[in-house]
């Protein structure tokens, strides 16, 4: 997974006095749940080595659980018991959230090497990745990862989202071009029920939207939805699934094929035999599409495709066909980007900390950063469910308590508190009290709301930070 190489890596002795016991002061950068997943297994690691350790866990963000937050549908409420156990690892005391911190602005990685034992980077992603076609910085188009950080309501992007096009594409055969193509096609009044923020609420009530087209390079035995993603766009209101049967010559070499693909196959087959309804929307699945380029003169007008088709020896290759599809948006969900800490090396052409199973490596064949450590996606790359952050986290977790009782780390040289290093620095800090003001706050809005919701975010970074620390505030 990691792009170094994977022979035994040998920490270089420094002239720092080293740890000798397990008695850990640890700073984790990120709290998504990779960040939490690392901070709990190392707390209960310790634990049972009978030693004691503190956890600063740290995010840019005021409130935790970064992608949970900020990039799962508000539709998708089954991740809730993953959040529950999630906020009962960090409610448990053993991690102490400091929140509204950038690693790199507010404070150096330098300053946190000096603090702590080991510092752990779990900075996820929230960019898209890029999509290099001519016509792709027109205006009407969009990164997916922009118009997903508008629809969970991230502080740090603009309320309003234009949604004036009627016939739109999604270019991606992954989940994420499966959430961004429901959201565009779900009619608004069945979004009400959920966290949606109320400016998206009102953005999504007012868009013209009566087609989104969701194009794959590959065939439909290729795409990476998972089955339950895939069967839900068939259960959306007044959405007929529109499938091209020129799609589907290839049907036959699903034998032998995986349970997961079966069943995606299965839903596929089941849409083609149901047919159209007459609904007023409809969300069509292409396959075998690679985008050529985004037409357009002053802003989105179309998008050329160029055919393609796999060979016996499964390579896809263009066919030469070029097909232009009108279209007035187009969103590429072709892959996130993972999130660089100032300081910390960066392997720019994957968009990953580089690492040897969670070791931070400053380049390829070089020995690890002694302390530094990597989890969660910006370790392996932004794919995988929330679930596999916690394998991530177990490997990582494992290698620095190797790396402590092997007397590896550096012992820290402050030992002041970091919250006095902040509050000198001016930084408006938010703690886990702080978060569950917001969520209670948040969680009033919603019970409060017309329509009786299970939460209303809060979504300006100021607001958001009042909240949280409006006890503190009132205390000081
Ligand atoms: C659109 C979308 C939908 C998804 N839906 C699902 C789903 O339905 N089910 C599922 O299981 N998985 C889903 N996933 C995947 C899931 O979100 C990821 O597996 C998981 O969030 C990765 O966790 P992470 O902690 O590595 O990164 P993140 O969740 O990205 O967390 C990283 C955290 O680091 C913080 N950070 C970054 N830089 C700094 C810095 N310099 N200083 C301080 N803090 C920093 C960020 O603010 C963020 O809070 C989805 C992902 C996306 C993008």
């Amino acid at each position: 997974m990691a792009s170094a190489p994977t022979d035994t890596p040998t920490l270089p002795h420094t002239e720092r006095p080293s740890v000798t016991s397990l008695n850990l002061r640890v700073a984790i950068v990120g709290a998504g749940p990779a960040g939490i997943y690392a901070g709990n297994i190392l707390a209960g690691s310790v634990r049972e080595r009978g030693g004691a350790v503190e956890i600063d866990l740290f995010d840019s963000l005021p409130a935790p659980y970064g992608l949970i937050r900020y990039g799962v549908a508000p539709d998708h409420p089954r991740i809730k018991g993953i959040v529950n156990s999630l906020h009962e690892m960090l409610d448990a005391g053993s991690l102490r959230f400091i929140g509204n911190v950038e690693v790199g602005r507010d404070i150096a990685i330098d300053d946190l090497q000096e603090r702590y034992d080991a510092v752990i980077l779990a900075t996820g992603a929230i960019r898209d990745a890029a999509l290099d076609i001519p016509g792709i910085g027109l205006p009407g188009s969009y990164g997916a990862a922009d118009f997903v950080a508008w629809f969970d309501g991230h502080p740090d992007v603009p309320r309003e989202w234009p949604l004036d096009a009627a016939e739109v594409a999604v270019i991606g055969n992954g989940n994420v071009a499966l959430d961004v193509a429901r959201v565009l096609a779900k009619h608004a009044v069945d979004l009400r029920s959920t966290e949606v923020p109320d400016n998206v609420l009102a953005g999504l009530e007012a868009s013209a939207v009566t087609d989104v087209h969701v194009f794959g390079r590959r065939g439909p035995l290729d795409v990476k939805f998972t089955p339950i993603e895939l069967r839900e766009l068939g259960e959306v209101l007044d959405v007929d699934i529109v499938l091209a049967d020129e799609d589907f010559a290839e049907l036959e070499l699903a034998a032998g094929s995986s349970n997961q693909l079966k069943v995606i196959l299965r839903t596929f087959q089941a849409w083609r035999t149901r047919g159209t309804t007459g609904a007023s929307r409809r969300l069509h699945l292409h396959f075998w599409h690679a985008p050529v380029a985004v037409l357009g003169d002053e802003r989105v007008e179309g998008l050329r495709f160029e055919r393609t088709a796999i060979g016996e020896d499964r390579v896809v290759r263009g066919t030469g066909e070029l097909r232009d599809i009108p279209v007035q948006a187009v969103y590429r969900a072709v892959g996130y980007y993972g999130t660089p800490v100032v300081d910390a090396p960066f392997d720019t052409a994957r968009g990953v900390i580089p690492n040897i199973e969670g070791r931070v490596v400053p380049a390829s064949g070089a020995a690890p950063v002694p302390g530094l450590y990597a989890t969660g996606w910006i370790k392996r790359g932004p794919v995988g469910l929330i679930g596999h952050t916690k394998s991530d986290a177990m490997e990582t977790i494992a290698h620095l308590v190797t790396d402590a009782e092997a007397g590896l780390l550096e012992a820290p040289v402050v030992y002041e508190d970091v919250l006095e290093l902040l509050d000198a620095r001016e930084v408006a800090y938010t703690t886990w009290d702080g978060w569950l003001a917001l969520d209670a706050h948040e969680r009033g809005l919603g019970a409060a709301h017309v329509h009786s919701r299970e939460r209303v975010k809060v979504v300006p970074r100021e607001e958001q930070v009042d909240i949280s620390r409006a006890d503190s505030l009132a205390l000081s």
